[in-house]
């Protein structure tokens, strides 16, 4: 999963996510034809093929149907709606959305009871004689791009042009099913004209639509299918083959000038020379591009849902922003999806998943991710140290830190995905671990350069521990040791020791001691860096963090997270205020950069009106520092390792 920071309106009121995931292992091709089995869980189910047939005609309204058709026998049945969701890492099945289940059996309804204790299951007895059980559902999600989501609601995924199907959020399974043992025969109807794309194995295509080879549970809730009216795809190489598909909310959106289709080739390129093998039969990003649904990225194993900003691909800010996304879910194909935490790697979607070990799924993902759009092109040597610069800056920042270790953090990640950014630094939330972990991942990585006379890296750690034998979609679950034990073997170190420091210590302050390593000091300048420009644009706020202490954003001048000890935060400013006045003039952006290089008072005092709860009243904001934005300098007389690890490993073609 993907949370770049994002501190606009779009975001600020996320919540609940969606998702789907999990591939138990390469055992895939013979699940396809296995059918639902009886557990002891569900003595009622029989083995026989079960049935999905997704209508998507009326996505844009917000409304997705399904029609299962599930083989029973006789006896009481319960079934379940999917809860924990992989790379949501959290029970984020979106239960408040869902409208039905209405049961039918002979075409007569059948009644059914929601558990008392357990909301996500529904309690059935199938009466004699029935072998199919036939049920309807529906998943209903608000039009506005914006509108407030509550814990188990999801965001919308459909715009008038496009549409993302997450086939979990309308399947029922039998309780006490593995979902490897469950298997559904998958049917989707689309807006006529419309294409689409998926990791599933399209059967037939019907017009408006297609049919798909059965596949498990597991894998379909692995293969999310994105449609759309404009749609492209560009072949991006590979062995297996790599596609990337777009779809957007106008045509000229999908215009991927030569030279970014050129760093996409390479990024595959880049992935295969750092991992040395792959796990995945073929992949296909999806990608969708709009402003209409919220930014976001899933990594499933043999593609990822990637959501950003319509003119990704158009505005050079926005791309630059975006730039690791691709690179990131792409990077889970192999950390997270083929190798993941074994308190992630749970065998069905109602057993509560354990994050503990996040730090790596996501911490080093964050890093690589980083590493390979700098590798690819995606991002230029400047760009991959501004976004590093950013990173650290946040972290920080944020006061949290003196009470929250980031195993807390990983371990709460259940929670934090669902809180919005108002007080994220003073309470170190969401996606904290994310960049916390790329920091210590990059003095990780310094360290076996230095240790083995620069003979070794992390990328010798990849290649061991996430590459071997290329495969089908498998999971290899590991715990701590056994990460231990491969870094050990890439270069001797007490990482026992070294992670466990790390994520237990309480101590203000990013770790800026990987960059320090790599020849690199953070500063606070005057310059807006080129990353904090394009997040700028990206995210549509104006990020104040390292000068008065707040973001405020562009459309509704609303201050979002307050720094901690920041002069904001002293002169008593809380999110969800909105910006009125400054020094007595109307509020602009404009007017806040001219009084940042020049302030009106003498005494460095800047005043802010805001409105809060339909109350006035004025900030006095003790201030003299200018503008401060996060930029790394060199520090004399050290070799540049940012440079070597973001030097490519293949030849540009
Ligand atoms: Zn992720």
């Amino acid at each position: 999963m993907y949370t770049e920071d994002r501190h606009s309106s779009r975001s600020l009121l996320l919540a609940a996510l969606l998702a789907l995931t999990f591939d138990r292992c390469a055992m895939a091709a013979e699940q396809a034809t296995a059918g639902l089995q009886a557990t002891a869980g569900a003595p009622a189910m029989a083995a026989a093929p079960a049935s999905i047939d997704v209508d998507a005609r009326e996505a844009a309204r917000g409304i997705m149907t399904a029609h299962l058709r599930l083989p029973v026998s006789a006896g009481p049945l319960t079934l379940v709606y999917p809860k924990w969701l992989p790379g949501r890492h959290s029970p984020a099945g979106p239960l408040t959305s869902l409208g039905g289940p209405r049961f039918t059996a002979a075409g007569r309804a059948l009644p059914w009871r929601r558990d008392a204790v357990d909301m996500y299951a529904f309690h059935l007895d199938i009466p004699a004689g029935v072998t199919v059980l036939e049920a309807d559902l529906e998943i209903l999600t608000a039009p506005a791009p914006d509108g407030v989501v509550q814990g188990l609601e999801t965001p919308r995924t459909a715009t008038e042009s496009l549409l993302i199907l997450e086939w979990n959020q309308l399947v029922l399974y039998p309780a006490g099913a593995r979902s490897d043992d469950v298997s559904y025969r998958a049917s989707v109807h689309l807006p006529v004209g419309w294409k689409f794309a998926t990791a599933l194995q399209t059967t037939a295509a019907t017009g408006d639509g297609a049919q798909f080879a059965p596949v498990s549970l597991t894998t379909l809730a692995d293969s999310t299918l994105l449609a759309g009216r404009y749609f492209r795809d560009f072949a991006l190489g590979g062995s297996p083959a790599v596609t990337l598909h777009i779809a957007a909310d106008t045509p000229v959106a999908l215009n991927m000038s030569a030279e970014t289709q050129a760093h996409y080739r390479r990024l595959v390129r880049e992935a295969a020379a750092l991992f040395g093998a792959a796990h995945y039969d073929h992949y296909e990003f999806l990608w969708a591009l709009t402003d209409q649904i919220m930014p976001d990225g899933l990594e499933h194993h043999q593609s990822s849902d990637d959501r950003s900003p319509l003119r990704a691909l158009l505005d050079d800010p926005i791309r630059r922003a975006e730039a690791n996304l691709l690179p990131h879910e792409y990077v889970h194909s192999w950390n997270g999806k083929y190798r993941r935490p074994a308190g992630l790697a749970t065998s069905d979607y109602q057993a509560p998943m354990l994050g503990e070990m996040l730090w790596v799924y996501e911490g080093l993902t964050e890093y690589l991710g980083d590493v390979l759009a700098a590798r690819s092109g995606l991002l230029t040597e400047d760009e991959f140290r501004s976004e590093l610069a950013r990173d650290a800056a946040a972290m920080d920042s944020h006061s949290a830190r003196e009470w929250r270790s980031l195993r807390e953090t990983t371990i709460s990640a259940q929670l934090l995905y669902y809180q919005s950014r108002n007080w994220a630094a003073r309470l170190r939330r969401q996606d904290d671990f994310y960049q916390e972990s790329a920091l210590l991942w990059l003095e990780a990585d310094t360290l076996i350069r230095r240790e083995s006379g620069g003979h070794r890296s992390l990328d010798d750690f990849c290649k061991l521990f996430y590459g071997g034998r290329s495969s089908a979609p498998a999971v290899i679950p590991y715990d701590f040791d056994a990460l231990v034990k491969a870094l050990n073997s890439v270069q001797p170190h007490d990482w026992a020791g070294f992670w466990n420091e790390r994520l237990d210590r309480l101590r203000p302050g990013a770790p800026l001691e990987g960059l320090r390593a790599a020849g690199w000091r953070l500063a606070l300048t005057g310059d807006p860096s080129i990353m904090h420009a394009a997040h700028e644009a990206d995210d549509r706020d104006l990020d104040l963090r390292y000068s008065l202490g707040f973001y405020v954003d562009d459309e509704g001048a609303a201050i979002g997270d307050v720094i901690p000890g920041s002069p904001a935060d002293a002169a008593g400013a809380s999110p969800g205020s909105h910006l009125i006045a400054l020094d007595g003039y109307k509020w602009s952006k404009e007017l806040l950069h001219d009084t940042l290089a020049a302030p009106a008072d003498p005494a460095g005092v800047i005043t802010l009106l805001v409105e809060k709860d339909d109350a006035f009243k004025t900030l006095d904001l003790k201030y003299t520092g200018g503008e401060r934005y996060p930029n790394l300098l060199r520090l004399p007389g050290s070799e540049d390792l940012l440079a070597r690890i973001a030097h490519p490993r293949t030849a540009p073609q």
